[in-house]
């Protein structure tokens, strides 16, 4: 039997950045991977529909560039083509994570795999002995009773990267980041979308002043949404919602968030880990790799300061403390910064958004942004939170200009 020092199952960011991190410690790592190397992250989630989202963006500026003085006659796309890029580019960078996984010494078994004792592992009947085990086997969509998965007519987020054809109306269930983001692509795309979302806000879990900016976005770009919304029925592909009204969309993309990969014969057993979308807390690419860095570095993470991001146009993300209404802001300081303000805003046409800084006793203590950038913005104040700067510190930062973090910088002003 072929010995190892760590046994991997699953090949996600949880578990190649385990694999990564403990191979150049000097360990010897075997993974296992039924699919593909890189997980849901790389081949069904963050970095498909990234693709297509920008492919939607530039289609957007395209189309509206008359404005700036740009013209370009019959503006149109090919999503066939766009998906092959989207496949292309997929394959491109599973190759080199593959070949960084070879260069590390790291042996891949493609394979399903099944644990039998706290330290074997079997694949395909052959056993491996692994000194230690970690389990990142992930997690899937989760159906809604009424509404389970046909492939056909209600799919899910990994259904939908498989098509090849644009749908020309298209019901989203839910308005998580999925939802919104799928929202987004698909309404820039010239797809009729319509959304429905069970709680009385858009993006449940985000801050009420974001719920209620990206309502209004939606509302001028005509992107139907109902809250407090459910389905009623559905007969012969007609689908009455719980308001009453009646729609008959080509298909319905159910977005009502993922479960933990239920897998017979990978049963956690004492003294073996479990991380990444598996451990069934918060089910995003970069805290599954924080947990890797912690399991094999020992370099610690604060669960408290694992930013959001939704991405489109604009970017929506945040951090920290989090209100559900206006009435719970009471006692911090809140700060609300226009991107209208910003000279870069205008430069880029893209004015609709703010900045929003909490502090409490001169320390920051969230921040809830929708602007461009603001994926890499909520990563500035992710590492003031974490080190504890306060705002007087950070006034003393020079910010470059003309950029988007200027809205920081004129936000901590004001604190
Ligand atoms: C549409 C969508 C968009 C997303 N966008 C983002 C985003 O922008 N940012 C972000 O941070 N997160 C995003 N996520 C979430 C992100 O993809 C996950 O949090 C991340 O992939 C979790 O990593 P993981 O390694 O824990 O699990 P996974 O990536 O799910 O990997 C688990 C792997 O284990 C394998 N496996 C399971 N059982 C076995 C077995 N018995 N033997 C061998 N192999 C097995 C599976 O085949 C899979 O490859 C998105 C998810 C979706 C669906």
């Amino acid at each position: 039997m072929e010995c190892f020092d760590l046994g991997i199952i699953g090949g996600g960011p949880a578990g190649y950045t385990t694999a990564l991190y403990a191979a150049k410690q000097g360990k010897s790592v075997v993974l296992f991977e039924k699919d593909e190397i890189g997980g849901t992250c790389l081949n069904r989630g963050c970095i498909p529909t990234k693709i297509y989202l920008h492919a939607s963006h530039v289609y957007q500026e395209i189309k509206d560039a008359s404005k700036i003085g740009i013209f370009s006659d019959n503006t149109n796309f090919d999503f066939e083509k766009i998906s092959e890029h989207k496949n292309n580019t997929i394959q491109k960078i599973r190759k080199s994570l593959e070949l960084m996984i070879k260069q590390a010494g790291i042996i891949v078994v493609k394979e399903e795999a099944k644990i039998l004792t706290k330290d074997t592992i079997e694949a395909n009947n052959i056993k491996y002995n692994c000194n230690e085990i970690v389990i990142c086997t992930g997690s899937k969509p989760k159906e809604i009773k009424g509404l389970e998965f046909d492939h056909d007519f209600i799919i899910n987020s990994d259904d939908i990267l498989n098509r090849n054809q644009l749908p020309k109306e298209i019901l989203i269930v839910g308005s998580g980041a999925i939802g919104i983001e799928w929202a987004r692509i698909l309404s820039s795309f010239d797809v009729e979308v319509i959304l429905t979302e069970i709680a009385p806000k858009l993006i449940p879990l985000a801050d009420w002043e974001v719920s209620k900016r990206i309502e209004r976005q939606f509302k001028m770009k005509k992107i139907k949404y109902y809250t407090e919304t459910s389905i009623k029925t559905i007969e012969n592909k007609k689908v009455t919602l719980s308001n009453d009204e009646i729609i008959e969309p080509d298909c319905i993309l159910v977005a009502a968030g993922r479960e933990v990969v239920k897998n017979k014969g990978v049963e956690r057993l004492e003294g073996i880990k479990i991380i990444g979308d598996a451990a069934g807390e918060i089910q995003l690419a970069h805290y599954a790799t924080s947990q890797a860095k912690e399991l094999v570095l020992n370099i610690p993470y604060n669960k408290e300061l694992i930013p959001s991001v939704i991405y489109g146009t604009p970017e929506i993300a945040w951090i920290g403390k989090c209100f559900k209404s206006k009435e719970e802001e009471t006692g911090y300081n809140v700060v609300v910064y226009p991107i209208s303000a910003l000279g870069k805003a205008h430069c880029d046409g893209c004015i609709d958004g703010f900045i929003k800084i909490i502090s409490k006793d001169k320390k920051i203590v969230g921040a809830h942004i929708i602007s461009p950038e603001a994926s890499a913005l909520i990563q500035q104040i992710t590492i003031a939170m974490q080190n504890n700067i306060t705002v007087d510190k950070l006034k003393e930062v020079c910010f470059a200009h003309p950029t988007y973090s200027e809205g920081i910088f004129e936000g901590i002003m004001q604190l």
